[in-house]
């Protein structure tokens, strides 16, 4: 059975762009988790009229609606009183909740306790032992509206321990949505795109996803089946023929990302790994270091950013940084032969360029940037790139190509 779910965030802060929706992201994917796919998200601010015309259209259009945010004690917390008005529901005092209240609360000496046990005589109340404000559910036929607290641990807390046991036992699912994912280096999502169609003609029991993000592509293979095994008769097929078309540019979805599916190999190959960085000034050492066990094949950097350090801690010649600049293929070439030798790595990895939005030239715009690295002193590649953006997205898309194109040659290397 399929059934239609929306997701209804309420508050000004969101609208506003104060906050992340988090909420929203954590419900969803907890819920496609199970097997239940939102269909849809929508966000109201704090105001009854629109509140309340919002809940009945979700309730109207969709079988299930989670609503986050606006149930606490304050004048802006409005969500009980909409949805009372949209169930037609009066207010009555609930002495067992009371009673929980008095027992849960009474150290805190709150202020007119008793108000918060006024709930709408058609709701359910879920017990919210992180916080304050309980969560409810109002069941009317086959619909189910549910509404939670907004600050996220008590959101989260009640989604994993009422609303999906709820969900199961008010509309089990036989089969669910299963997915793996490929993730592709350096291909363009509109040079991917054809070819997925393609596979997708031939295919009908499998849907696509395509997510490009910053010089990677990730392909989402999902397929509904009542188990993994008889789902993967269908993806897994499809996860070959993607392979076997960009054998050097994949790597396995159970990676988060490249820093992920390197950290392995490093660690596989028994490679020891050091950098040395000018334009990216610790940001790809760092993403390495995040990733538990990166002392297996780290073994330092240099922030080479000035000319001085790249000629006294990484042998740069003065005549290279005089005649051609830091900003070039010899500059990069030394910076990993230095680096190769000072930390006695079987690899390093080097960054030298332009992040901008100062210091371009003519010859030099912002976002050139030469990579290179060298493995047992000697270059295994070395490589001007143009990159586009801001700061952050060149510093970044600098690491990723960088990362990229060591993980294309990975078998020569
Ligand atoms: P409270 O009892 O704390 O008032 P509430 O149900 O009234 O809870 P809100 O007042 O809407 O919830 O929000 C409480 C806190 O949670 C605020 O800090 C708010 O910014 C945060 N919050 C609300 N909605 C979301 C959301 N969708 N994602 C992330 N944080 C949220
Ligand atoms: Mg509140």
């Amino acid at each position: 059975m399929n059934i239609s779910i929306q997701i209804l965030s309420i508050g000004n802060e969101l609208l506003e762009g104060q906050i992340v929706n988090t909420n929203a992201t954590f419900v969803s994917s907890k819920l496609y988790a199970e097997g239940y796919v939102v269909q849809n998200q929508q966000t109201v601010a704090d105001q009854p009229k629109l509140l309340i015309e919002s809940m009945r259209s979700s309730l109207e259009n969709f079988q299930v609606t989670i609503c986050s945010g606006g149930l606490g004690p304050t004048l802006d917390d409005i969500t009980l009183k909409a949805a009372s008005e949209c169930f037609e529901s009066d207010f009555i005092f609930n002495e067992k909740f009371f009673e929980e209240l008095k027992c849960k609360f009474q150290h805190l000496s709150v202020p007119n306790l008793d108000r918060f046990a006024y709930i709408p005589k058609k709701a359910k109340i879920f017990n919210n032992f992180l916080g304050m404000a309980p969560g409810f559910f109002f069941k009317k036929g086959k619909k189910l509206f549910i509404l939670l607290p907004g600050v996220p641990y008590e959101f989260e807390h009640l989604v994993e321990k009422e609303v999906l046991p709820l969900l199961k036992e008010l509309f089990p699912l036989k089969s669910k949505e299963h997915k793996k994912v490929i993730h592709l280096c350096r291909v363009a999502e509109s040079a991917i795109a054809p070819y997925i169609e393609e596979l997708a003609k031939n295919s009908p029991q499998v849907d696509f996803g395509i997510y490009p993000k910053l010089g990677i592509v990730s392909v989402h293979v999902k397929c509904k089946a009542t188990s993994q095994a008889n789902a993967n008769q269908h993806i897994d097929p499809i996860i070959k023929l993607l392979k076997n078309k960009y054998p050097k540019r994949y790597f396995s979805g159970k990676f988060k990302s490249i820093q992920d599916a390197l950290h392995h190999l490093f660690i596989r190959k028994k490679w020891t790994v050091s950098f040395a960085e000018s334009c990216t000034g610790g940001a790809l050492s760092a993403q390495f270091t995040q990733i538990p066990n990166a002392s297996k094949y780290f073994m330092g950097s240099i922030i080479a950013y000035q000319n001085r350090v790249k000629n006294k801690q990484l042998g740069v010649l003065n005549s290279t940084l005089e005649n051609e600049g830091a900003v070039s293929e010899l500059c990069a070439k030394e910076m990993a032969l230095g680096a190769n030798k000072l930390f006695q790595t079987d690899l390093s990895f080097v960054t030298t360029g332009v992040a901008g939005p100062k210091g371009g030239t003519k010859n030099k715009p912002v976002g050139t940037v030469w990579i290179a690295c060298s493995k047992k002193n000697k270059i295994l590649f070395n490589k001007k790139i143009e990159v586009r953006g801001s700061r952050r997205v060149i510093i970044q898309r600098t690491i990723l190509y960088l990362l990229a194109e060591f993980w294309m040659m990975r078998d020569n290397a």
